[in-house]
């Protein structure tokens, strides 16, 4: 297909592709079979600038675009998807940070994240609530010398091997604050790896908080008011995820394309019959088009746009189709693409967590329904 993208930018993929598959190709059995996070990766990662690429140079980012970002995003989960939800939490720690925080809080906390020297977790989700701040039960008290937290966090991504993070927390004005929290304190602990359905070996669990006592300093910013810096934060989140989302169609359309051509049936190959052009002609069509989403989605918010409903809109197309494709890929495939044989069964489990996760298509909808109501 031809690309509308300017050649340093298809330069670019090609590089992060060519890095993809050198060192992350043999790590899938590793996350996907065996749920562990391969720490190997992280340097190549951060030589990559996946955590930090599209925040300026300033606070220690790559100073390059959110489209650059977007594509990197695209080629490594072409290859490995579980491993873009582990390193994005860091830019979406920073996005929050640079959002709320005090200059001396960025200085502080900002490159280490975007560098990747240290892993990040992003904790707004309770066994409560994954949608609704106002049901969040983890609540923040005033000490002497700072600030007690407490409370239980659900699917923390990171949380098993996370450095430090933000949690949200109910203040005592009952508004939403965040914090900073290390986790080298006793009083922050993580349980068990959560088993899912796809996106293994991302460091998923719950996360503890029993009363972890922080000094004032780790209040980012000021009490209250950070539902706000929550949806532009989860903007990062989801640009993301959609990127994702299309790095795993373009790969299980490679596969489909793949396998159609060497399997044969009734002296032919399936590639040759009609119903496999039907179906390989969707799924070259939906991702091209969600490809162009994504593309719209990220330039907007490199024109400086806060770009919610943009972002949500891409969000609730890509995800749901990346869903649909890869669902066809398994079609193409016949009941191989349902074994663990073939590379397409981990696909259409890994693009399914997309729907569901940063908010659900449900939740998208609402945003995008803000955008709505501003036609007059
Ligand atoms: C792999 C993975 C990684 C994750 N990582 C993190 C992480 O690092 N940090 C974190 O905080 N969370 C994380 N999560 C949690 C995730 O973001 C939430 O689970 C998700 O936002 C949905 O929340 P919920 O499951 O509690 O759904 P609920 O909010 O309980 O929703 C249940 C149903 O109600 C619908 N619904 C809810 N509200 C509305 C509404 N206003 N309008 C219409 N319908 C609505 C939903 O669409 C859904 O169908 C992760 C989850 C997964 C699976």
């Amino acid at each position: 297909m031809h690309s509308t993208l300017p050649p340093e930018l298809e330069e670019h993929r090609a590089s992060c592709r060519g890095t993809a598959e050198r060192h992350f190709r043999s790590l899938i059995p590793t996350m996907d079979r065996e749920r562990t996070f391969p720490h190997e990766c992280r340097p190549v990662l951060a030589e990559m600038g996946a955590y930090g690429l599209p925040f300026p140079t300033e606070v220690g980012g790559a100073g390059g675009s959110w489209l650059a970002w977007a594509i990197l995003h695209e080629e490594v989960a072409r290859v490995l998807p579980a491993l873009g939800i582990h390193f994005q939490v860091n830019t979406v720690v920073a996005g929050a940070l640079l959002d709320c925080a005090t200059p001396e809080q960025i200085e502080r906390w900002v490159p280490s994240l975007l560098s990747g020297e240290k892993v990040a977790f992003f904790a707004f989700t309770e066994p409560d609530t994954g949608s609704d701040p106002g049901l969040l039960r983890t609540r923040a008290e005033r000490t002497e010398h700072g600030w007690r937290i407490t409370g239980q966090k659900r699917w923390i991504t990171n949380a098993r091997f996370a450095d430090v993070g933000v949690v949200f927390a109910k203040d005592p004005d009952g508004d939403v604050s965040l914090f900073l929290v290390p986790t080298d304190s006793e009083a922050v602990h993580a349980g068990e790896h959560t088993p899912m359905l796809g996106l293994r070996g991302t460091g998923l669990a719950d996360l503890y908080l029993d009363g972890v006592e922080i000094p004032h300093d780790h209040l980012m910013g000021t009490t209250g008011g950070r539902f706000k810096t929550l949806k532009k934060a989860m903007t990062i989140g989801k640009l993301g995820l959609s990127s994702m989302s299309v790095g795993i169609m373009q790969a299980s359309l490679e596969e489909a394309v793949r396998y159609a051509r060497q399997r044969e049936q009734r002296g032919h190959p399936i590639i040759d019959f009609q119903a496999i052009h039907h179906l390989l002609a969707e799924m070259t069509s939906r991702l091209e088009a969600s490809r162009q989403l994504l593309y719209w989605a990220a330039m907007s918010k490199d024109q400086g746009a806060e770009a919610i409903p943009e972002v949500a809109s891409a969000k609730l197309f890509i995800t749901q189709t990346a869903v649909d494709v890869t669902r066809m890929a398994v079609s193409v495939h016949g009941v191989y693409g349902i074994s663990e044989e073939t590379p397409v069964e981990r696909m259409f489990r890994d693009a399914k967590m997309y729907e569901l996760l940063e908010g659900t298509s449900e939740v998208q909808r609402e945003l995008v329904m803000r955008a709505v109501d501003a036609i007059r």
